[in-house]
């Protein structure tokens, strides 16, 4: 018990494991002498439920957790001591990075919260590649920031750039707001996004230090439009650096190198997913939030002679068909190393 009295505010990671390590020797213990697991998991339970984490300005009351998991193994009676506490294991590491504070998947009503990035290029990028995937990530408790890159200051043949980009830095923050979304912008014109640009690379670096995602979504590297690709190469280059705790670190704490989705490309061209996520019960919900990026509907139909929610809704039939279900979005991981997972963390 004395490790409860050495956490009071925030702990960091090697205290966390601390605790941990001292409550699967009690768990051993009473498996050792044939006590109920009920037993074990109401002396967790008790432990913890002295327990505050801190994750920025809130405080996570760990009790609920445990007592959930208690409910859970009970319920599945052949779970062994060694699986018991694999997943003790592995809820730990969840906690090992991030300057040894724990702010990582954090504790919410028994459930794990994820924070989600998705970079997109321009402000209406999001809704027709990943809102329905983000609206589940929203659904199951995870925080979704959307972050635009480019203001879509070019994007209609009649409204002047400047009045155009203000305007679409509004409708974007409208449709995240109605979902609550978080969204923030860099604020680059259209058709000047460059991976060559340090200022756009640091721009990226400090969002990703802000929020300190578990992982990010973004244009994949072959997509239709020069900015789209350089949106790409840009996070995948600064959520490395981001992760360096000497670059430039007035823009804030290193975060952990994350695992990368490729959204969809236009078109769903050179992009066959590797991950889907059923969106079914969200389709409607994202194309009302593509049909606030008013500017677009009629900028999409003059220039490319389409109707872009029309569109949108047909290419998520054609994942859903190839996953069988009705609506889906499909994702490529970005597979090279540091960046893959065993655990799923698409809904
Ligand atoms: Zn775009």
């Amino acid at each position: 018990m004395k490790f409860v009295r050495l956490v009071k505010g925030h702990f960091t990671a090697f205290e966390y494991k601390l605790v941990f390590i001292c409550c699967a020797y009690h768990l051993a213990l009473i498996n050792i002498n044939h006590f109920p697991k009920i037993m074990a998991f109401t002396v967790i339970a008790e432990v913890f439920g002295k327990l505050h984490i801190k994750n920025g300005d809130k405080l996570f009351n760990v009790e609920y957790f445990f007592k959930a998991q208690a409910c859970k193994f009970i319920s599945h009676k052949n779970t062994s001591l060694p699986e018991f506490i694999s997943i003790i294991a592995d809820f730990t590491l969840n906690f090992n990075s991030r300057n040894g504070i724990i702010n990582s998947e954090i504790l919410k009503g028994g459930k794990f919260m994820y924070t989600v990035l998705a970079i997109s290029c321009h402000p209406d990028d999001m809704e027709i590649n990943c809102a329905g995937t983000l609206l589940r990530c929203k659904e199951r408790g995870d925080r979704v920031v959307v972050c635009h890159v480019a203001n879509g200051n070019m994007g209609h043949m009649e409204i002047m750039p400047e009045e155009l980009g203000a305007m679409r830095i509004g409708e974007a923050k409208r449709s995240g707001d109605s979902v609550g979304f978080e969204t923030v912008t860099c604020d680059v014109g259209d058709l000047l996004v460059s991976a060559a640009s340090k200022e756009q690379h640091d721009k990226i670096v400090e969002v990703i230090r802000k929020y300190q995602p578990d992982f990010i979504i973004t244009h994949g590297p072959d997509d239709y439009m020069g900015d789209h690709v350089e949106v790409s190469k840009l996070v995948f280059a600064a959520s490395f650096a981001a992760s360096v705790p000497h670059y430039e670190p007035q823009l804030g704490d290193a975060a952990a190198v994350t695992p990368i989705f490729y959204m969809e490309n236009s078109g769903l061209l050179n992009c066959d997913p590797t991950e889907y996520v059923d969106i079914t019960d969200h389709i409607e919900t994202k194309l009302k939030m593509l049909s606030m990026h008013e500017s677009q509907i009629t900028w999409l139909g003059d220039h490319d002679g389409n109707d872009v929610l029309e569109n949108t809704r047909m290419f998520a039939r054609v994942r859903g068909i190839q996953c069988g279900v009705k609506y889906a979005e499909g994702f490529r991981q970005c597979n090279v190393d540091h960046r893959n997972t065993t655990k799923r963390l698409l809904p």
